[in-house]
């Protein structure tokens, strides 16, 4: 599929302009195009925006995103000047985009932010183990957030807020665009923000797991947040996460082994 317009114009600016440039400066005959020419070129290239935004591009020609224009769209994304300014990545997500299973949190912590990935902090860490548990491996899975950006922080805060629900509105059209291309057979949200922002959800954490909802046909599992497990050490609510997992391994057709059924069943040896 064709990616947009102005991606397309972006792409052609920016290779032409070093073109111009070489020939001006290092060729004799000496240049063929006017500096007035070349700075009336730059000021397009700054002055258009880098990627559609979706809003923009839905009303009258519906976009069709492949995973690398969608990919540059969201990493190029303005839609909230203030965590424009305040973010160092945007999270765009990472793992398998053909992934039949797809993990959904609520937005990048300062540790994802730095580098760009999601879970990659403590309670990232905690997530990997379940994954592995349940006998994927993290490049098998894709892991994505509702909010691409960090939540930005009070001058001179530190540690990390949860997402608005307008800031994961706002955002949500990506993700909803990423599940459309995974297409994953069994989606996880991983607490109550990401839920709400997910499925606008707002009942209760002990309400809404360990039971079946959806997502635009797609079977989604919602289960504790892995932070909310460090919080909480107790084995009951670990044995929780566990129970949904498993649900999602029955879901997927993938066979459970004695062990993965004894997970939380038998004391640590
Ligand atoms: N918590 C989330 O919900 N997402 C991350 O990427 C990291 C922590």
């Amino acid at each position: 599929m064709l990616p947009p317009m102005s991606d397309v114009f972006q792409q052609a600016l920016k290779q032409t302009l070093p073109l111009l440039e070489e020939i001006r400066d290092g060729l004799n005959p000496p240049p063929q195009a006017s500096r007035t020419a070349l700075a009336r070129l730059r000021k397009a290239a700054v002055s258009r925006p880098r990627a559609v935004s979706l809003e923009q591009s839905l009303p009258t020609h519906p976009q069709v995103w492949t995973w690398e224009t969608l990919e540059q769209a969201i990493l190029g994304c303005q839609k909230c000047p203030h965590l424009v300014k305040s973010r160092t990545n945007v999270v765009f997500g990472v793992g398998n985009p053909a992934a039949e299973l797809m993990f959904v949190g609520e937005a990048p912590g300062a540790d994802e932010d730095a580098q760009g990935e999601p879970f990659v902090g403590r309670a990232g860490q905690l997530l990997t183990k379940i994954i592995e548990a349940m006998g994927f491996s993290r490049s098998q899975v894709f892991i994505g957030n509702v909010l691409k950006c960090r939540p930005d922080m009070p001058p001179g805060e530190s540690g990390n807020r949860k997402p608005r629900g307008e800031e994961m509105a706002t955002c949500l059209p990506w993700l909803r665009e990423q599940i459309r291309l995974v297409k994953p057979r069994v989606l996880v949200a991983l607490g109550a923000t990401a839920t709400e922002g997910l499925l606008g959800e707002s009942r209760p954490m002990r309400e809404l797991r360990g039971a079946w909802l959806d997502f635009e046909g797609i079977p989604v599992m919602v289960t504790y947040h892995p932070a909310y497990l460090l919080r909480n050490q107790s084995i009951t609510e670990k044995r929780k996460v566990w129970e949904d997992m498993l649900l999602v391994l029955e879901k997927l057709e993938r066979p459970i082994t004695p062990k993965q059924q004894r997970f939380f069943t038998q004391p640590a040896q």
